[in-house]
């Protein structure tokens, strides 16, 4: 863990759940009750992982408002802010190109996240992350680089991997899991109604 020394894997692993638990996860669920889907994301100060903010998808509005573009536009719209370069980012689920893209632009050294790439594909039948990454720049599962120049990503459940306390933690995880199952059945089961392009 490079990016916030203060905090072991577990501490770290803790708090994200936290954020996923009790500041994404409501929005989330006023956000798909309103036809949008169950990506989010969270920005976080290093220095003592306080919240800045979190957001939730809205591309009924956009179609650019996946839940990590979404926040970013909200943070750019706050009046003070702390610099990228002092801040954690968190997203719900690995992020698409755009987003991943979006990150780097805005300055952040780190990412992340607690669903995968497949996860999204899998369980939550969204496919267009990995579709595009192979579509558009020719890559398979897993090939972009998770470590590069600009950042470094990681899976909550890779910091779950390494805690002390992993088998507290993963019971955690998969109470949100079970959360996530329950919005994702209740936007595949509306999405018919949205006009989103790539829904
Ligand atoms: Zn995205």
């Amino acid at each position: 863990m490079t990016t916030s020394p203060a905090f072991a894997p577990s501490g770290l692993a803790a708090r994200l759940l936290d954020v996923i638990e009790n500041d994404i996860l409501p929005l989330t669920e006023k956000g798909v009750a309103a036809g949008n889907k169950v990506f989010g994301a969270a920005i976080l100060r290093k220095s003592d992982l306080s919240l800045v903010l979190a957001e939730t998808n809205n591309e009924t509005e956009n179609p650019l408002w996946h839940g990590e573009v979404h926040t970013l536009k909200r943070f750019y719209e706050m009046g003070e802010r702390p610099d990228t370069k002092d801040l954690v980012f968190l997203s719900t689920h690995e992020p698409c190109s755009m987003c991943l893209s979006a990150i780097t632009w805005a300055g952040f050294d780190n990412f992340y996240y607690f669903f995968s790439h497949e996860d999204s594909r899998d369980a939550f039948s969204i496919p267009h992350d990995l579709k595009i990454l192979k579509e558009v720049f020719k890559l398979e599962p897993g090939q972009y680089a998770r470590k590069n120049a600009y950042w470094v990503s990681d899976a909550i459940a890779a910091l779950i991997a390494d805690a002390p306390d992993r088998e507290r933690l993963q019971a955690r995880a998969e109470a949100i899991r079970a959360r996530y199952a329950a919005l994702s059945d209740s936007y595949q089961s509306s999405k018919g109604d949205n006009d989103i392009p790539l829904n």
